[in-house]
């Protein structure tokens, strides 16, 4: 059936995505089940999603009794689980407003939307520039590929979007020469993700938010990928205590279902009006149902508390790697989302720590990024640093 399953799925599925020949079918905290039997700890959560780990019982008691309650009305209506989400998202971060939407790359491309729209509706319609970082990812639509600062990832889908430009992330300097009055944003990740796990400098994100107050500017986080609580704290800004004026999140938000929000203080918000911007799906009753249980946990339980003392516990035991393997260039990161750069291609071992049981993600070809469940423990760390020091000694 396996074997099957897969030509089956390479003949019929679009190719856009390399696969691992497993077929998952069943997971539970952090740990996934393939057909064969074969169980495996589980270091990637679906690309930072699940961070609540498999089927946690009060995401799925909700999606369950919502599915059987109300699933989609459309945004003409209002419904009560994306009322309350919102009013959640709101006491808990910087943000007065919410727009709902499907994923990362619809979150990215709200904000995008906003942020001109925000200039245009000031009188200032010549505001149209957007400062992003190199190395960024903001997602895989027109308007979030533009804005994405890797040349690998735009190539072929000529012309993008107008009006975006990268600066080297951490170049205090290069944002302050592009700033000029026809900016109208700067958009950064408060740690770059797929880009290869990369940490502000001391300082950086503070410099980022001064230079946008002084001249005007705009400042966008991309949260999707270190919000909701994966570096340790609910959101990635808390780290450096400036907030942003507008703020995209989807991965964890409703641990594993789909769902995208784009968060702005009163001021900016107030420039999308009625018919400004929609969904049709976004912030429906199930996936809001299921990101309101998924909030509700990671603070109850305090499992950002968890996830930060996990973080350190982690990457002091991958220093540990860093030290006994020449192969080793840096351990990175902030909470868990852990990144271990190679000096060499980092590709094999994932294939090698599959064979041993776990699932690790490779990105930039040389680094390994470990993003598992914000519950996992010390024990499956330990594990995992274990078989990366055997195959590290291979
Ligand atoms: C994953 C990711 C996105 C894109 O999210 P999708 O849901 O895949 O569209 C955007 N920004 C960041 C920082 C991400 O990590």
């Amino acid at each position: 059936m396996t074997a099957e399953l897969m030509q089956l799925a390479d003949r019929v599925i679009a190719q856009t995505y390399n696969r691992f020949p497993v077929v998952f079918e069943r997971g539970e905290g952090c740990t996934l089940w393939d057909t064969q039997g074969r169980s495996y700890i589980d270091f990637v959560a679906g690309i930072a999603v699940c961070s609540l780990g498999h089927c946690h019982p009060a995401v799925s008691a909700a999606v369950a009794d919502q599915a059987r309650q109300l699933c989609h009305v459309s945004n003409l209506y209002y419904t009560i689980p994306q009322t309350r989400l919102a009013e959640m998202l709101v006491s808990r971060s910087f943000a007065d407003r919410v727009f709902f939407c499907n994923s990362g790359a619809e979150a990215n491309e709200a904000a995008i939307k906003l942020a001109r729209k925000y200039f245009y509706e000031k009188g200032e319609p010549g505001r149209t520039r957007i400062i992003s970082m190199e190395q960024s990812f903001h997602g895989r639509t027109m308007a979030a590929l533009s804005a994405t600062g890797q040349d690998k990832i735009r190539k072929g889908f000529d012309p993008l979007l107008g009006g975006f430009e990268f600066i080297p992330y951490n170049n205090i300097g290069a944002l302050e020469n592009a700033m000029d009055a026809s900016v109208c944003a700067v958009m950064m990740e408060p740690v770059q993700g797929e880009g290869g796990v990369i940490c502000p400098d001391p300082g950086f994100v503070q410099k980022v938010r001064r230079l946008c107050d002084d001249n005007g500017v705009l400042l966008i986080f991309d949260e999707v990928q270190t919000g909701m609580g994966r570096t340790g704290t609910l959101f990635g800004y808390e780290h450096s205590g400036v907030a942003p004026d507008i703020m995209s999140l989807a991965k964890a938000l409703a641990n594993g279902l789909p769902i995208g929000a784009m968060l702005a203080v009163e001021e900016v918000a107030s420039a999308f009006g009625p018919g400004a911007h929609a969904s049709t799906f976004g912030g429906g009753p199930l996936v809001t149902a299921a990101a309101l249980a998924t909030l509700g946990t990671l603070t109850n339980d305090d499992v950002v508390g968890h996830c930060a003392a996990m973080g350190t516990y982690f990457k002091s035991k991958l220093q540990g790697l860093k030290e006994k393997h020449g192969c080793v260039e840096a351990v990175r990161g902030q909470g868990l989302l852990v990144g271990l750069k190679l000096k060499q291609e980092a590709g094999s071992l994932v294939t090698r720590c599959m064979e041993e049981g776990f699932l690790i993600n490779c990105i930039q070809d040389s680094v390994l990024r470990f993003v598992p469940p914000l519950i996992i423990g010390k024990s499956q760390i330990d594990a995992l640093v274990d078989c990366l020091d055997n195959l590290l000694s291979e």
